[in-house]
């Protein structure tokens, strides 16, 4: 029944391969033999599959488990070095024709304000967001096929990428909607997407329709084969995800790791992304109410294997997760942040009340991208606003190519810190810009390529002059 390469849903994300792959992981979790001659394969950075990965996740060891952390963070490192890419969501309208009973956009909530935002006033929320220093967004909204259909999608993608205010420009567009059509997919890729994001929710299938329980997302097929279209449409990069607290975690995270394994199966390429968010308390939803819930602990070390598993697919947090989480788990494995977010529709112009409001979920770091920015440098991170890649047809298998080749030092690091200086120069506060040109020049010695360091210096020379978006 089990089969990657399979289009059908139930046999590429076969229920009976995750039981026996749990089953398999519970039954080694103190085999420090086989936990050893995992950690040895994972160390050549190649990855592991979903049985290898999810025994480590089940180990109980204490010293295994540190090794798991210490190799996830060593891993980031090699592939990703101390970069994080920076983004912002952009809710364009809640209006949903669902009834997901962990969302407040079900229908059934009379509650929660509705509202879908005009392409004037998607340029209002642009322009605030340029001014933030954003230049890479994920825009998001509720599945209504009359209020949000995919041409309103598509007009409000064009008029994102047109708006160029002061040295301002939305560089990407990644995009979070429903699950759609081949035909829908194209048009997006012809619209300049960068990732397709498509949140699974949960693996578990008669779960995942109790939780839909109405509209077009109760179908579990057309869910979970969305990325398989996606890609048939033409869209390379597509980002996978599921949230957590909705089913048994252990069950979520072989299943995710199988959909990553399918995609490589059948497109020769894997996700390019994979976010973790956790449940959180929206309008009328307790997250108390679902009984999966994990705790930080446990949030970290799903971080660290799914980093040791797939070395080549970024990580996403977004501000669902507190300053101090987002610490911690940047470290075991996170590529991508959002900053200075708003979950509100039209929430970067116009404040809510808080009685009556359109968010989606409580953000719960609500620091400002600059405060994010400057907390990121005293890290030793290197805030990149870099949108280069996609830019340069680096999508698909060609980026991961890039990867594979270790160009990323000689490619993204100048990119990260050209980038950054943009930042720096139109929109940060006096000591983030102090402490990000000290970081700039220390980084720039860690360009390895003697040509490719003269080129950053001397791009990073012309940016102070006032001219804009380098890159490699
Ligand atoms: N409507 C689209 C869909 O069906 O995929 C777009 C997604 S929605 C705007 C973005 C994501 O937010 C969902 O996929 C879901 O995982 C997440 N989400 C919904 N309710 C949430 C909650 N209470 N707490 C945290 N995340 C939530």
């Amino acid at each position: 029944m089990y089969n990657p390469k399979s289009l059908k849903a139930e046999e590429f994300i076969s229920d009976e391969e995750i039981l026996d792959t749990l089953d398999y992981a519970q039954k080694n979790s103190d085999n420090i033999v086989l936990i050893d001659s995992i950690l040895e394969k994972a160390r050549k950075r190649k990855g592991l599959d979903h049985r290898e990965a999810s025994v480590l996740l089940a180990c109980q060891d204490r010293e295994k488990n540190e090794e798991i952390l210490q190799l996830a963070q060593q891993i980031k490192k090699d592939f990703y070095g101390n970069r994080i890419v920076m983004f912002a969501p952009l809710y364009l309208s809640n209006y949903c024709v669902n009834g997901c009973v962990y969302c407040p956009y079900h229908l059934k909530n009379k509650h929660i304000a509705r509202k879908k935002l005009t392409q004037d006033e998607i340029i209002r929320e642009v322009t605030a967001l340029q001014d933030m220093g954003h230049k890479r967004l994920a825009i998001e909204s509720g599945e209504d096929p009359v209020m949000n259909p995919i041409e309103y999608i598509l007009e409000s993608i064009k008029t994102i990428y047109s708006i160029k205010h002061k040295n301002g420009a939305i560089r990407r567009v990644n995009v979070n909607i429903a699950a759609t059509t081949v035909e829908n997919y194209r048009k997006l890729r012809d619209a300049g997407i960068g990732t397709y994001i498509l949140f699974q929710e949960t693996y578990h299938k008669k779960s995942y329709e109790i939780l839909h329980p109405t509209g077009p997302k109760h179908d579990y097929a057309y869910h979970t084969e969305a990325m398989d279209r996606a890609m048939q449409g033409g869209i390379d990069d597509v980002g996978l995800g599921v949230l957590f607290g909705l089913e048994m975690y252990r069950y979520e995270f072989a299943a995710l790791l199988m959909h990553a394994e399918h995609l490589e199966a059948v497109h020769g390429v894997g996700p390019h992304t994979i976010s973790v968010p956790r449940i959180k308390k929206a309008d009328d939803i307790d997250p108390s109410v679902f009984d999966n819930g994990i705790d930080d602990d446990i949030f970290e070390k799903i971080v660290a294997c799914i980093r040791i598993a797939v070395p080549y697919t970024g990580m996403i947090i977004s501000t669902r997760e507190n300053a101090g989480c987002r610490e911690r788990i940047l470290k075991a494995g996170i590529s991508q942040i959002s900053g200075g977010s708003k979950t509100s529709v039209g929430g970067y112009c116009e404040p809510e009340p808080e009685d009556r409001s359109s968010e989606q979920f409580d953000v719960s770091d609500r620091r400002t991208l600059d405060e994010v920015v400057n907390w990121l440098m005293k890290l030793g991170y290197i805030p990149s606003f870099c949108t280069a890649c996609y830019r340069e047809g680096r999508t698909g298998d060609r980026f991961m190519k890039l990867c594979k080749k270790q160009q990323i030092q000689n490619c993204c690091h100048p990119n990260a810190l050209m980038t950054l200086k943009e930042y720096l120069e139109d929109y940060a506060g006096e000591e983030t810009k102090l402490i990000g040109e000290r970081l700039i020049q220390s980084e720039l010695l860690n360009i390895p390529n003697e040509k490719s360091r003269k080129i950053t210096s001397e791009n990073l020379c012309k940016i102070s002059e006032g001219m804009r978006d380098f890159r490699f």
